[in-house]
């Protein structure tokens, strides 16, 4: 097989400076003490609507989004592009709560779908359920309240929107993913995600449901949505992830009292995860996957499921994905070995972007292993191009 440690080629698209920032980024997280105590500031400064954007836009914004815009991500598209890479536009703005919001994200989200169609350099398209519907009110279909007139009114219009985007999708030829979130609100994504697979991808699985494998339950999900589809003649399309929620899930449940919906260990959810990713590529004459992960062993236990199964590296039902700012030792290493392979870039309003930034610096904190690894292929390529350059 082949290696994710060339860092010439991980990093071939970025300057000394490039990387000499990232590796303080990646230094500053890793340390509990500055991401969490960063974190608390940030969401603090941002609630109280405290201009950050000298501090973030050169820095962490940068590093993680494309831009505040869709014309500002073209430069992260055309870069990715070069090595083989697309691009999946995610507007990221998060924590919205009017109608007149969600019908702005739906605009935004069928803006990048249209924009897709134009570009090679652009795969999927993707979203939030919580982008375009109330979280409140996912969460009491979630609880199987009774609905008021007007809250099955607003449902109406969430489905309306969620099914404008992707018949657009359709119409393009291009797949869209559905984020996964909270397990308080998941089950009212399901459903809703299953109807939308049914509908769109008879043909072609162009709505994609994502799976969060730190879920104890969703490995029998997988299978029985598999079989389900087959009996009702559509390919359901799955991208398949640990899952970003875990400490909140926690401490959802500690404070309720029920049991936790996660994983009791690592160990657990990363076999979970690499169970499903077989499950996926052993039955891919009726399924399409997309891997979403960081995790070297499950990225290359994919490729060897790929080679054992004798598929091509570039199946087209198979595809690898990594966010912006994060592994591009993997991304671009796969991508240089011929796989399909994608990554994240979001963008939107820097205020409304970070959520998904403090995520990511809470992530990169969680799993320190995972960011030593980054500092460790950053100091290796840039010791790398200084040897190289006195010899
Ligand atoms: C392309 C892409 C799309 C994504 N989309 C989504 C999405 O829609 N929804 C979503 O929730 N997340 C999403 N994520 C984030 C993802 O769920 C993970 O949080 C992130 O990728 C880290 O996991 P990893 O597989 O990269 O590997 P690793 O770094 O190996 O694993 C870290 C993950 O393992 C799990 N974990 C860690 N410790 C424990 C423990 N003690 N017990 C049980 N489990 C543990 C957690 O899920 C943690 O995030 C996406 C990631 C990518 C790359």
């Amino acid at each position: 097989m082949f290696s994710f440690d060339n860092t010439e080629i991980a990093f071939s698209d970025k300057t000394n400076k490039q990387l000499r920032k990232a590796y303080w980024m990646f230094w500053m997280v890793k340390s509990p003490w500055i991401a969490k105590t960063g974190s608390w500031l940030l969401t603090l400064a941002n609630h109280l609507r405290f201009p950050l954007n000298w501090a973030l836009k050169n820095t962490v914004f940068e590093h993680f989004c494309g831009g505040e815009t869709l014309e500002e991500c073209h430069e992260s598209i055309e870069k990715l592009g070069k090595y083989n890479i697309k691009a999946v536009l995610d507007y990221a703005a998060e924590g919205r709560e009017t109608e007149k919001e969600f019908d702005e994200a739906r605009d935004r989200i069928i803006a990048s779908i249209e924009l897709s169609g134009n570009n090679d350099n652009i795969g999927f398209a993707v979203f939030k359920i919580t982008g375009i519907a109330r979280f409140r009110l996912l969460e009491k279909i979630n609880g199987d309240y009774i609905l008021s007139d007007a809250e099955k009114q607003e449902l109406a219009r969430i489905k309306a929107r969620a099914e404008q985007i992707c018949k657009k999708a359709a119409e393009i030829g291009v797949s869209v993913m559905i984020d996964a979130e909270e397990s308080w609100i998941q089950n009212s994504i399901d459903n809703l995600v299953e109807e939308l697979m049914q509908k769109y991808n008879t043909t072609k699985p162009v709505v994609f449901h994502t799976l969060q494998m730190y879920r104890i339950d969703k490995l029998y999900y997988l299978k029985k949505l598999t079989s389900d589809a087959l009996e009702k003649n559509y390919i359901p399309g799955f991208k398949i992830v640990r899952g970003a929620y875990m400490e909140k899930e926690r401490a959802r449940a500690m404070k309720k009292g029920y049991a936790s919906p996660i994983h009791p260990n690592k160990a657990s959810t990363d076999a979970a995860f690499d169970d499903a990713v077989r499950f996926c590529i052993e039955n891919i004459e009726n399924i399409a996957v997309c891997i979403g992960s960081h995790n070297e062993n499950s990225n290359m236990e994919a490729a060897f499921i790929i080679d054992i199964n004798e598929l091509d590296k570039n199946h087209p039902r198979i595809h690898f994905s990594q966010l912006k700012g994060m592994s591009d030792h993997i991304s671009y290493n796969l991508a240089k070995e011929g796989y399909n392979v994608s990554k994240y870039v979001p963008y939107g309003p820097l205020r409304l972007v970070m959520p998904y930034l403090i995520r990511r610096a809470e992530e990169n904190t969680s799993v320190a292993g995972q960011t030593g690894r980054e500092l460790f292929l950053i100091r290796k390529e840039l010791k790398r191009r200084k040897q190289k350059k006195t010899s």
